[in-house]
């Protein structure tokens, strides 16, 4: 079985607006905003027609990849969903 098979087995429950990732106007240095969109394995981060970058985070694995990455910055607002919500993972 193929990893992206799996993954496609997980569910996620949005709590439509109150996403669980949010991010402030940029003060990071660009490569870290590159990186954001390459690190994500869910592609929840999208680059903007005017430079920024987005995030979309109805599908995270809630994997905190990102939470590393920016640790100390501020640009992340980043919480576990409330309980019931986000991903729910499909084991076996
Ligand atoms: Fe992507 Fe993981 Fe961050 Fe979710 S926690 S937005 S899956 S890098």
């Amino acid at each position: 079985v193929k990893v992206e098979d799996k993954l496609y087995q997980n569910r996620y429950k949005v709590d439509e607006g109150r996403p669980h990732v949010c991010i402030a106007p940029h003060t990071v240095p660009e490569e870290v905003l590159l990186t954001l969109v390459k690190v994500c394995p869910a592609g929840c981060y999208q680059r903007a027609d005017d430079g920024t970058v987005e995030v979309i985070p109805d599908g995270c694995m809630e994997c905190g990849t990102c939470r590393v990455l920016t640790e100390g910055t501020g640009l992340l607002d980043w919480n576990y969903p409330r309980g019931g919500y986000g991903i729910q993972f499909k084991f076996g």
